[in-house]
């Protein structure tokens, strides 16, 4: 399917654009799916500005896709035309590694296969993803919408969602546990929500004060503005569970030391490089931890406790064209709280 409306970087300095790209026809087992609205990840703003490195050009991003099955190869059985599915960070991984049988292909010892940015299992075909009008995807890198979220709403959750889901649910938080996020952006208000909804205490730990209504609005028990670096004094060892969400870089140093005794700060904000210090994990056996994204079972589990808690994104629908101005908002931590792309503005652009 040749020409096929999309939004690209040409290169990691140039705005987005207007671009066609080609997406395969289905195979015996692929998906083609009609997307309807895709989230606007900060892992999008790091990719196109090549802050990671080895971006490849010309870049379609997006990987939080919610649309609806338009056809299906003739081997496909979960899925039929009119399905409403989403589509997250990877579409393939190599199934074969203990990773990828154990359902967390996110850590494919292969390598998984990025939603963009990245390229299939041949080595050699560049993927795109979701600033597009459609994807041809593996039946089983899709995941089903439950009913009752509305697509807007649902689209971040396939990595915002997934993301701050996945390490509260392994580093096994329970009621009462006193959790705090850091950053009240896309992944952290996700955070707040997912943590309120398995019971936690849950405070947001933020460096924009502003943000202290909301954040109660959103279901924290609590807000710290870090704004006054006098509290990480005044709140020493007081977490059970950290979650830092920021994308910029920051003193994990400082944050470690909000940390109980056999407190767990777990990472999901890349904002590399940032120094960690011995003394505050050795001094109350303190534990620092990754986490990406999620499986696909574990993301279905996700969106079913999502649904189940009546748990959406809050978003800010935007048209394709405002996304250079979009990325600068969030830059500026100005998002509330994530941007989704209304992809039928995407046909009317490639019409002009
Ligand atoms: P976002 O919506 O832009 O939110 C990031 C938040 O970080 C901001 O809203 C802000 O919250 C805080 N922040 C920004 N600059 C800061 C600074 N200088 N000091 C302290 N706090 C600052 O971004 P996002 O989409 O949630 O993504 C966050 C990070 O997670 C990115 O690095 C992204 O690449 C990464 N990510 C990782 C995974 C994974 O699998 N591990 C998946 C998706 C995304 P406040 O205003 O409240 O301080
Ligand atoms: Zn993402
Ligand atoms: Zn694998």
């Amino acid at each position: 399917m040749p020409n096929t409306p999309a939004y690209a970087a040409p290169s990691k300095t140039a705005p987005l654009g207007p671009h066609t790209i080609d997406r395969r026809e289905p195979g015996p087992h692929d998906v083609l799916i009609d997307i309807a609205f895709c989230g606007v990840c900060h892992s999008d703003i790091h990719q196109v500005r090549d802050e990671w490195g080895g971006s490849i050009y010309p870049m379609v991003p997006g990987h939080e896709i919610v649309g609806t099955v338009a056809g299906t190869g003739n081997r496909v059985t979960r899925w039929k035309a009119g399905d409403v599915v989403g589509v997250g960070c990877f579409v393939d991984s190599c199934r074969d590694c203990a990773a990828c049988k154990s359902g967390e292909e996110q850590y494919c010892e292969n390598g998984m296969t990025p939603t963009y940015n990245g390229r299939e299992r041949d080595g050699k075909t560049p993927t795109f993803g979701g600033y597009s009008t459609r994807i041809t995807v593996n039946e089983d890198y899709v995941v089903r919408i439950p009913g009752g979220i509305p697509l807007d709403g649902a689209a971040p959750l396939l990595c915002a969602g997934i993301t701050t889901y996945s390490p509260l649910r392994h580093f096994g938080v329970k009621p009462g546990d006193k959790v705090a996020i850091v950053g009240l952006g896309g992944l952290g208000h996700m955070g707040v929500k997912i943590a309120k909804a398995m019971e936690a205490h849950v405070t947001v730990l933020s460096h924009s004060p502003g943000k202290r209504g909301d954040a109660i609005a959103l279901g924290a028990d609590d807000f710290i503005s870090t704004a006054d670096a006098a509290v990480f004094a005044q709140h020493k060892s007081r977490f059970d569970f950290i979650l830092d969400t920021v994308s910029a870089v920051h003193d994990y140093n400082a944050y470690l030391r909000m940390l109980r005794l056999d407190g767990t700060m777990v990472l999901v904000g890349i904002p590399d490089p940032t120094p960690v210090s011995a003394g505050p994990l050795v001094s109350r056996r303190r534990r620092l931890a990754g986490s990406s994204i999620g499986g696909i079972r574990e993301t279905q589990e996700m969106l079913d406790f999502c649904a189940e808690h009546r748990i959406q994104a809050d978003v800010e629908v935007i048209s394709i064209d405002k996304i250079n101005e979009a990325y600068e908002r969030m830059l500026r931590s100005d998002v509330r709280y994530r941007f989704v792309i209304d992809v039928s503005t995407l046909h009317a652009a490639a019409a002009r």
